[in-house]
């Protein structure tokens, strides 16, 4: 392919040309000009047509045509700098009009940039409008600072390709979440009239039964209940609950009192108690916190041996950045070998016959932590109780 189409093609890749002034290159051109005591000094990008200035001290103008340029002809040679000591005297420049009228180019130096596949796309280059011979080590630094340049330019690309491929990813997220919570939901429909016919069909039939058809009809009609509390899981597993829009003031003790109430109801006989400490008022996801404490709360009461008070402590913990809960229980307890394991989607430890569940709240209640940027982890002792631990920014 032809050198300049090349050229330009990498440019338009770098998505560089015709883009605002940036701090990172003009700091660069500022040093140059300082290092090298000249008035002029730029960062020039050079396609088929035009060379442009992406940054520049000591000139106006931020683009101007090739025709006239010094550093096209700095790039279409392959030395580590050009230079023009005296461009008055230079018979390739003598009739320059960048030389017989303004800027009035005497002295020039331009090293190019060069993309990683070899390619010459512009230069870091200074001038004067008298001559200046630049040193030995004026020009090492002049070399090492566009190396920073081109550095930068890949950098700079390479942070730009993130950034798109980052908003493709949240797009497909929010779809995919969009998806999955269409998906659940639609289940729910048929579900409820599988429950709803096979208790008719109960309603209508249970005298001529004998004891096998009941024993069959009551397996559905619990399977249907698992499913449907499944189904109501995985609807809060895919639902977002942290938008910053749905951010309210709320009392979290208030709320932990609430849940508490609703979820000790039908265990009033076991006499649970709840030992709360003073909480916060927080400024964020009223639900998000309803969801996280609601499971840790329902597990802490729920995973308890038989004929035993069951006990959850609530602590809140001041940090500078943080706020820092923990939730502890006087439970069953839970082996450290799956302290990373219950967080995972559908993990049980145990079966159904003994403690109901879907293996989906730990789940929840990690993901909606973690899109609050926060984390979760649990630490507890086999027979004697398990505390969950809950780091939240407070921002
Ligand atoms: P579920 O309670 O619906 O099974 P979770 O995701 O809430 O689902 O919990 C996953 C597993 O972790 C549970 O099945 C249980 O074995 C264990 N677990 C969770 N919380 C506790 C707890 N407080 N004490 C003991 N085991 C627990």
């Amino acid at each position: 392919m032809d050198l300049e189409i090349e050229r330009k093609k990498l440019l338009i890749e770098f998505d560089i040309l015709d883009t605002k002034t940036e701090e990172m290159f003009d700091n660069i051109t500022e040093i140059a000009s300082k290092i090298c005591e000249t008035p002029i000094a730029m960062i020039t990008l050079i396609d088929d047509k035009k060379q442009f200035f992406k940054s520049k001290i000591g000139i106006n103008t931020y683009r101007t045509s090739i025709e006239h340029s010094f550093c096209k002809v700095a790039i279409e040679k392959s030395d580590k700098i050009f230079i023009v000591e005296d461009a008055t005297i230079d018979e390739r420049f003598k009739k320059n009009p960048m030389v017989v009228g303004s800027p009035n180019i005497v002295s020039y130096y331009g090293v190019p940039l060069v993309s990683k596949s070899g390619i010459a796309y512009g230069t870091l280059c200074v001038f004067d409008n008298q001559i200046n011979t630049l040193s030995e080590n004026q020009i090492e630094i002049l070399i090492r600072l566009a190396k920073t340049v081109e550095n930068l330019i890949n950098l700079r690309s390479k942070s730009k390709f993130l950034d798109a491929y980052q908003l493709k990813i949240e797009r497909y997220s929010k779809n995919m979440e969009d998806f999955t919570y269409m998906a659940v939901h639609d289940l729910k429909a048929p579900l409820r009239g599988i429950d709803s016919f096979v208790k008719m069909l109960e309603k209508k039939h249970k005298e001529i039964w004998d004891e096998k058809d009941e024993k069959y009809i009551s397996f559905i009609l619990q399977s249907t209940t698992k499913m449907f509390n499944l189904i109501q899981d995985l609807l809060e597993y895919s639902k977002r609950t942290t938008d910053k829009s749905n951010f309210e003031e709320f009392d979290l003790k208030a709320l932990i009192d609430d849940i508490f109430d609703n979820t000790t109801f039908e265990i009033k006989h076991k006499n649970p108690i709840l030992t709360c400490q003073e909480m916060p008022i927080l400024f964020s996801s009223k639900i998000a916190f309803t969801v996280i404490f609601n499971n840790l709360i329902n597990n802490g009461l729920k995973y308890q041996p038989d004929n035993q008070i069951p006990k959850i402590d609530i602590k809140s913990i001041k940090d500078e950045m943080n706020w820092i809960f923990t939730i502890s229980d006087n439970g069953i307890g839970i082996e450290s070998d799956y302290f990373d394991e219950i967080f995972k989607p559908l993990t049980r430890l145990h079966g159904n016959s003994k403690y109901e569940g879907t293996g989906l709240g730990l789940a929840i209640c990690k993901k909606i932590i973690e899109d609050l940027n926060g984390h979760i982890t649990v630490d507890s002792v086999l027979g004697e109780g398990t505390t969950f631990t809950l780091k939240i920014p407070k921002n």
